[in-house]
């Protein structure tokens, strides 16, 4: 998609097009964060730059474990807390130590597609199951999908593609049908975008063995600065060996350790946040414009994704109809939901606004029966 957009807009003119196809956030980060970044850099401690253990510095995992038990009323300690390069990187470390070869993890589909390869990664069998008409998790399809290779269920809400967030009740159902063994890994790094007022339930105190991926790269617009953290289940059988394993997986994947100057940053500023209310308005402009255009679209309730029908089947070709109005979106066979696609809010307003003509263009009949002849 990246390629495709660089082409489209050498031929059309960059305002010509309208790339609803990658999730990176636009809006700068909060004034609050630069400013911890511009103090901790004039500090400059002794040894800022230097390595420290394998988990992070003591006092940021002291910092975050004390925030996060407020949060959630789980007590976490910093013993529980590994700081970690993004979301990824604490999926990744969780997963090289939890999985022998052929271990299989649940993935609820549409899912985010980079799982595949954490999973394949540390020679990981991943098993799909399906979400239902509402992309909500579906207890009795994810109980059936159990088998005794199965270690782990992944759960993201907010939700990539989808724009989901999981409700209180299905997640007390999910665990009803978890075997107790089996860890649920909350990656949460849509968390706070959330809209119309919404909380996001929290979900680890719902779960017997539940562990978290958060990463500030989508919340506070840092996804460049590789900077997150793992969070694992305070007071379950096994746990110490599960840290130790962790702390080693954190270094031996090549990581070492998370950011050193980015750790000290997110532990003066946790919890300052991009502008919310900006994703939902542009929410706002790209569903209704959509709905008003016959297209089938539930509004998504968080993260910065919009996963309409498309109007036709076949996602793939209807991608390429959109593309001739410059438009790029992902297809949903990417996410494992064939016949959807998802875009992707981070982009203006205004280009939102300019697009809408197009979108309603293709999603007319009669031009999509036109193309079909034409192929
Ligand atoms: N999980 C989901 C659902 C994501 O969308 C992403 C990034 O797009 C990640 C994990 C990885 O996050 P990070 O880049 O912070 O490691």
């Amino acid at each position: 998609m990246f390629e495709t957009g660089i082409q489209l807009r050498r031929e059309r003119g960059a305002e010509n097009v309208f790339d609803f196809s990658i999730g990176n956030p636009d809006l700068e980060p909060p004034e609050s964060v630069l400013q911890a970044l511009r103090r901790v850099v004039s500090e400059n401690r002794p040894r800022s730059h230097g390595y420290m253990p394998n988990a992070g510095y003591p006092e940021v995992r002291e910092a975050i474990a004390r925030r996060l038990a407020a949060r959630s009323g789980v007590p976490y300690a910093a013993a529980d807390i590994l700081m970690t390069t993004g979301a990824a990187g604490a999926i990744n470390t969780l997963l090289k130590a939890m999985l022998d070869p052929g271990d299989e993890v649940l993935v609820l589909s549409p899912y985010f597609p980079e799982y595949q390869f954490y999973i394949g990664n540390h020679a990981g069998q991943m098993v799909l199951v399906e979400t239902d008409s509402q992309f909500q998790p579906d207890p009795a399809r994810i109980a059936a999908a159990v088998t005794p290779r199965t270690r782990a269920l992944i759960l993201n809400s907010p939700n990539n593609p989808a724009g989901t967030v999981y409700s209180e009740s299905v997640l007390r159902e999910v665990d009803r049908v978890l075997p107790e063994d089996v860890m649920v890994i909350c990656d949460e790094p849509y968390r706070p975008i959330v809209f119309d007022g919404l909380r996001v339930p929290e979900a680890v105190p719902i779960f017997r063995r539940a562990a978290i991926a958060w990463s500030w790269s989508k919340a506070q617009g840092l996804s460049g600065e590789r900077i997150g953290y793992l969070a694992l289940p305070p007071e379950v059988p096994g746990i110490a060996r599960l840290r130790e394993a962790c702390t080693i997986a954190n270094r031996i994947l090549g990581y070492i350790n998370a950011p050193a100057i980015w750790q000290w940053v997110v532990a003066m500023e946790p919890d300052a946040t991009i502008d919310v209310a900006e994703y939902q308005a542009r929410r706002d402009i790209l569903c209704d414009g959509l709905i008003a255009a016959g297209y089938e679209v539930l509004k998504p309730r968080g993260s910065f994704y919009v996963f309409p029908r498309t109007p036709i089947p076949d996602d793939i070709a209807f991608i390429r109809i959109l593309q001739e109005e410059g438009i790029l979106a992902v297809p949903g066979s990417g996410f494992g939901r064939p016949g959807y696609m998802r875009l992707s809010l981070t982009i203006p307003r205004e280009t939102i606004e300019r697009s809408l003509a197009g979108f309603a263009r293709c999603g007319a009949v009669d031009r999509l029966l036109s193309t079909a002849h034409r192929a």
